[in-house]
């Protein structure tokens, strides 16, 4: 399974992630994503959201990494 990885120093929060994968993450009070499980765990029927969230994400801030 893989997980969804978030590169702190490139994220500038703009939220496209959380709508596109809104099982996975939420945001917080300044609109950076928050991964509700504290792993990222995304499950096989989510995959295909979570490499749309990967491929959109304007700052190349996510990457999906084997778990
Ligand atoms: S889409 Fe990218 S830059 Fe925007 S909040 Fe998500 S990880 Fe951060």
């Amino acid at each position: 399974m893989n997980r969804l990885h978030i590169d702190w120093t490139a994220c500038d929060g703009r939220g496209v992630c959380t709508e596109l994968l809104e099982e996975v993450l939420t945001e917080d009070d300044w609109g950076f994503p928050v991964i509700r499980d504290g792993q990222g765990a995304i499950p096989p029927a989510l995959e295909g959201a979570a490499r749309q969230a990967v491929d959109r994400c304007p700052m190349l801030a996510l990457r999906l990494v084997q778990k």
